[in-house]
């Protein structure tokens, strides 16, 4: 496997702070009612109302958001696990500690990102 990821010791820990917030978007997604063993179905029996489905919507809306940062977080990981994680998957440089650390997920650096 190739390993060109730094040799330094990076001074944050992303793995430890992918881990986090992985756990807690999963929390958040359980707290919905969109935990990982009910899915993203609907109990018949509890979308009688109109607002009861509005609100299912609001839910539903911010699930699918919680549901994308998780699948960024979990790619993010799986290149830290292929030592690809911190280099911008556009221009191939290295992503700034500083957007790392207010982005752990980010795929690509400030400007690229900017550009897309
Ligand atoms: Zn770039």
């Amino acid at each position: 496997m190739p390993n060109d990821a730094p040799t330094t010791e990076p001074a944050v820990d992303y793995r430890a702070l992918l881990e986090h917030e992985r756990a807690d978007l999963r929390r958040q997604l359980a707290d919905l009612g969109f935990g990982e063993s009910e899915g993203l179905t609907y109990d018949p029996n509890f979308a009688d109302t109109s607002q009861v489905t509005a609100e299912r919507g609001e839910a539903g809306a911010l699930a699918a958001e919680l549901n994308e940062a998780l699948e960024e977080v979990e790619a993010a990981i799986e290149r830290l696990n292929e030592g690809a994680y911190g280099r911008c998957e556009v221009c191939r440089q290295l992503i700034p500690e500083a957007r790392l650390e207010a982005m752990p997920a980010a795929r690509r650096c400030i400007s690229c990102a900017g550009r897309a």
